[in-house]
């Protein structure tokens, strides 16, 4: 074969520093491309030879990552199926687009490397990123083929001619040019092949390592050890998301993820395995961890790949956000990879498979519940924050999750909201029909009332995450019929939940409005609002309440968007003094000195049973509740 020159076939001068220029940011995909195709290349005569297209020795089939200091060369070869002159001509030469002119024009617009070498089927010519010279040598599979050699300088112009190879295969070399000269490190290579190259299904060789093996025994039967040089291979090539659910034991669900997260400490509480084939092609396993009581940012995520090549693990658009809680990988040869984010988001396939991942999520929790309800419960503390944000994020994961999703009560007891439902809906019906759910944020500091509502025979939630006043909001639009949620000290008890029967005022109205002025002059704080209230005997004679509405609004605020305005009210208490208690009889009797002090008394006292008072206020009640005993 004489030597032949030619020009690739694009229309443009010099096609390759637009490139490597433009495309600066992710050069390292360029060894992704290329062992991607050394690995597509072994798996194509692999399936020769099992289609009986092949009739030759399979051999090892595995990748070579090799580099040269000092000749500034990378090399990725594989005994694949290899390429003739002809073929090189073909794949190599006739870069996949249809023009220079949309090359040019759409390069503008594009966002990343992935973005154009997606469009323009451009994944050889990544390899221009990092080397002003690139060298082939192939020996195709075929009977009598020649070997070829292919050389292009990062112009448009190319030569091919007799190759040096002597077996099946492809040698990829780089002539690695000045600014990527990190690339010629044992260490960046190391890093790249196991970011990109820790599951492709062909084994991947980089250089050999050195490990302690067992040398026989020493005179006293002791193990001895010598240091052996070994293959380092990057890969496993058959990662626990291909097989079949069936072969799989817990502990290979396990293993795996430790190989993922080699760095987490924590196990998982439990997994799914995703396998769909129709109508997109989609694989995976996705494990649960344990979630601290707040979003902690998220060291180990989720994963994507196709056909087991690592493509990224920023998965916001395909993964619904609320599961990005969620560890693990997803394989899909159809999530459109190298196209841009707002591509992704128009996707159809995208969409379906954040749904179909979504519905696995919901069906995988259901069976949970149903087989093993007590081990849900156990588990409710990890995945409850979980769940509670998927469904006020997601409607078709609410929609299955008010099955499953658990209320606790101050008794620790799990409810579901149905089962909760058919609890209470009898005792807290209020005279309007009214289902009101009580609830405590903090039992500690709520207390006081807490055992209020619990003398009435009332039940009491405990909603103390951080979005739990955002799943209030929604236990009342999605929760049941006309159920109200009121937290515990949103009121006094009688007022939370209001029954038929009145409770007479034993004051009169001149009576009543003189306690009114007796507790303004007492108390003369701007955010305190004294109302004289009709209550029983046994209840407090006061009690400091803040109005549910307000109270929700705020700290939705805190951790919603938009809602900043209500952040910004200050704090409004009302005070409500027990116009029937017979310390408010002896207030009105007392003398005006008298009747003051025991007023603040009391409302110091209400104060102080919800944790209120503090500093020198409590400093003061201690001293004053000494001179009143
Ligand atoms: P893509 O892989 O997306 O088709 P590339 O530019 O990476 O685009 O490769 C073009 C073609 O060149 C491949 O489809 C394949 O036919 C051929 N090719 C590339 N690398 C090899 C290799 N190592 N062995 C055999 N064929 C190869």
């Amino acid at each position: 074969m004489s030597t032949e020159k030619g020009t690739i076939s694009i229309n443009t001068e010099n096609i390759f520093p637009v490139i490597k220029k433009f495309l600066y940011s992710d050069t390292e995909i360029f060894l992704r491309e290329l062992v991607s195709n050394a690995v597509d290349a072994s798996q194509k005569i692999k399936r020769l030879a099992a289609l009986g297209q092949f009739n030759g020795e399979l051999g090892d089939l595995v990748v070579d990552v090799k580099f040269d200091k000092d000749a500034k060369t990378i090399t990725i070869s594989d005994n694949g199926i290899g390429m003739t002159a002809e073929e090189i001509k073909k794949y190599i030469n006739q870069i996949a687009f249809s023009g220079a002119t949309e090359f040019m024009e759409k390069f503008k617009e594009a966002k990343d490397a992935n973005e154009i070498i997606g469009r323009f089927g451009l994944g050889f010519y990544s390899a221009f990123m990092v080397a002003d010279k690139v060298e082939i040598e192939s020996l195709s599979y075929q009977e009598g083929a020649e070997p070829a050699h292919w050389v292009c300088d990062g112009s448009t112009s190319y030569e091919i001619s007799k190759g040096s190879r002597t077996s099946r295969g492809t040698d990829v070399i780089l002539h690695i040019n000045e600014e990527s000269e990190e690339f010629l490190d044992k260490f960046r290579l190391q890093e790249i092949l196991d970011k990109y190259a820790k599951f492709l299904p062909v084994k991947i060789r980089f250089g050999t390592k050195s490990t302690t093996e067992k040398d026989g025994e020493d005179e006293n039967g002791k193990p001895k050890y010598k240091t052996v040089e070994v293959d380092n291979i990057i890969n496993n090539t058959n990662p626990a998301w291909t097989k079949a659910p069936a072969d799989l034991k817990d502990e290979d669900y396990l293993s795996f993820y430790r190989e993922l997260y080699p760095y987490s400490t924590e196990e998982p509480l439990f997994w799914i395995h995703l396998n769909v084939d129709y109508p997109f092609n989609l694989t995976g396993i996705l494990y649960f961890p344990k979630l601290k009581n707040e979003f902690e940012v998220q060291r180990n995520k989720i994963k994507l790949y196709s056909r087991q090549v690592f493509i990224t693990d920023e998965v916001k658009d395909i993964v619904p956000e609320y599961l990005m809680l969620l560890h693990g990988v997803i394989d899909s040869p159809d999530i459109p990879l190298n196209v841009s984010r707002s591509f992704l988001q128009a996707d159809s396939n995208v969409k379906k498979i954040s749904n179909y991942i979504t519905k696995k999520v919901a069906d995988k929790l259901q069976e949970i519940f149903k087989t093993d309800r007590k081990g849900f419960e156990e588990k409710w503390n990890d995945i409850g924050l979980f769940i509670k944000y998927g469904m006020l994020t997601e409607e078709k994961f609410a929609e299955k999750a008010n099955d499953f999703c658990l209320l606790k009560n101050i008794a620790n007891e799990n409810y579901t909201i149905k089962e909760y439902y058919e609890k209470v809906k009898d005792i807290q019906a209020d005279k309007d029909g009214n289902i009101v759910y009580l609830y405590t944020s903090d039992a500690n500091q709520q207390d006081s009332f807490i055992a209020n509502a619990k003398a009435k025979g009332y039940d009491v939630l405990v909603l103390d995450g951080p979005i739990d006043s955002h799943f209030a909001s929604y236990l009342e639009q999605k929760g049941g019929e006309k159920v109200q949620l009121k937290r515990v000290d949103a009121d006094v008890i009688d007022k939370l939940i209001q029954k038929e029967e009145k409770i007479e005022l034993k004051l009169s109205e001149e009576e009543s409005k003189k306690v009114t002025e007796i507790f303004n002059k007492a108390i003369s704080r701007k955010d305190m609002e004294v109302h004289v209230e009709a209550m029983s005997e046994e209840e407090l004679p006061v009690s400091v309440t803040i109005d549910e509405f307000m109270r929700r609004m705020k700290d939705m605020a805190k951790t919603g968007k938009g809602m900043g305005f209500y952040d910004s009210l200050p704090d409004h208490y009302k005070v409500s003094v027990n116009g029937n208690h017979p310390l408010v009889k002896r207030i009105i009797e007392s003398s005006e000195e008298d009747a003051e002090k025991l007023a603040k008394q009391a409302f110091d006292l209400a104060l102080l049973s919800r944790g209120l008072l503090t500093g020198s206020d409590l400093t003061t009640f201690v001293k004053r509740s000494v001179e009143l005993i």
